[in-house]
């Protein structure tokens, strides 16, 4: 016997759980498909590694859905500045939430919190099943529906299945859609450390060589440490014990900070960047890395995601208002057409940024300083990229307005 749901997503990662809230309260009926048993509960005093910043227009998503009360309980740390500068000249920016007229240019949260509070929101409707640890295991059309076998047993028929399985999704490849990418050849080695000066709720990051090395601050004197750069030298980083590690990332990073009092835990992650050719296909849409994954030097995957989220819930329930097929192709063509320009543009400005900061050539090297510190002087330019980097330009769906 099937259960019977009008979408099924797949992933109840940060992006999945966020669309599940978004049609949370509706007439829909909704289900979340999870592999794995999201964290809820954890020592106080334990800072999980993987960290998001997060934007106002994320923020705005999360407030809207009902889901950020309880991050801002967890445990949320705002940023007011950001201090980005050259390794290999002169050039400095320097944004504050001040010229803005913001109180902050935006957050960083643990994941495990965004993922926890949005888990706990989506538990709260009726119209929404949490069905985890399980995974899908095949699906077969059936008119109208699609019809899903999980691993343990049961049979779920959806209008719309939705892929919120991350960059190596299994639904994506299930559907044929083919991406489009290239490697970094590059590693993020991440850590929790504690420094000795106070990080001033500032973002600070360092373009070296071999990639940027930033800070974003945490509660006390905690920054989790993003550190882009050649695989072996991430393995080397890796490889150096707790003490050896902290003097040379305060090295690498001029002492801005000070000394590196504390090593909590490291980790790498391979850097890619990998777009979807198609985000829908009939009865299927792809969102957050599913769809595409960017370099994090600007923090924007997740963000990216949640804005894919939102402008999938609100073509969905239009759709569904106007009593048409919620997974016929040429509904979701909407949302594919609303998501997919702004992510490219978000994902190439990136790569751009990614590898003007990586030439070692001399004049790009000497333009790109002039250029910063041009952008630091000229107000109108620095307002464009504050307002970018906030989240607040392009087409916003009404979640995020
Ligand atoms: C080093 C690094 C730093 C980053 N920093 C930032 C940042 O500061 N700001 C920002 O916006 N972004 C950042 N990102 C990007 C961000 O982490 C991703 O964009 C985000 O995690 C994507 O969320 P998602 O929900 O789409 O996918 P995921 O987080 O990958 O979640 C996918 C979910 O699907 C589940 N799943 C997978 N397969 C199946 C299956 N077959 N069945 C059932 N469930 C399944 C998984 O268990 C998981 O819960 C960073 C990325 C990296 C690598």
């Amino acid at each position: 016997m099937s259960e019977q749901y009008d979408v099924v997503i797949v992933g109840g990662g940060m992006v999945g759980l966020t669309l599940a809230c978004a049609l949370g309260g509706s007439t829909l009926r909704v289900a979340v498909v999870e592999a794995g048993v999201p964290e809820s509960d954890w020592p106080q005093e334990s800072v999980g590694l993987r960290v998001s910043a997060i934007t106002h227009a994320t923020r705005r998503v999360f407030s809207a859905v009902g889901a950020w009360q309880g991050m801002v309980e967890r445990r949320i740390t705002s940023y007011g500045e950001m201090h980005v500068w050259d390794a290999s000249g002169d050039g400095v920016i320097h944004f504050d939430a001040a010229d803005a007229g913001q109180p902050s240019l935006g957050y960083i949260v643990e994941n495990r919190i965004i993922q926890a509070a949005l888990w706990a929101r989506a538990d709260q409707f009726d119209n929404v099943d949490l069905l985890y640890p399980v995974r899908w295991q095949q699906w077969q059309d059936a008119g109208e529906r699609l019809c899903i076998t999980l691993d343990d047993g049961r049979e779920l028929r959806t209008r719309l299945l939705v892929g919120a399985d991350g960059a190596r999704s299994a639904v994506r490849e299930r559907a044929g859609i083919e991406t489009k990418g290239w490697g970094y050849d590059q590693h993020a080695l991440m850590a929790i450390v504690k420094t000795e000066k106070p990080h001033l709720h500032t973002c600070w990051q360092r373009f070296l060589p071999d990639g940027p090395l930033a800070f974003l601050p945490l509660h006390d004197h905690y920054c989790c440490v993003v550190w882009s750069t050649a695989p072996e030298q991430a393995d080397e980083l890796l490889a150096l014990d707790k003490q050896a590690f902290a003097l040379k990332l305060a090295e690498s990073f001029e002492h801005r900070l000070g000394a590196v009092t504390e090593v909590r835990d490291r980790g790498k992650f391979p850097l890619r960047l990998q777009h979807a050719v198609d985000y829908v296909k009939d009865r299927i849409a792809l969102v957050g890395d599913a769809a595409h994954a960017i370099h994090p030097l600007a923090g924007q995957g997740v963000n990216l995601g949640v804005l894919d989220a939102a402008a999938l819930a609100e073509t969905v329930l239009s759709t569904q208002a106007t009593r048409r097929d919620i997974g016929a192709l040429h509904n979701l063509r909407a949302y594919e057409r609303w998501r997919k320009g702004q992510n490219i543009t978000m994902m190439l400005s990136m790569d751009a940024f990614k590898r003007l900061f990586g030439t070692r050539m001399e004049p790009v090297r000497w333009a790109r300083n002039i250029g910063l510190s041009a952008t630091n002087n000229l107000t109108p330019v620095k307002r464009f990229f504050m307002d970018y980097a906030m989240g607040n330009r392009g087409d916003l769906p009404k979640l995020a307005s």
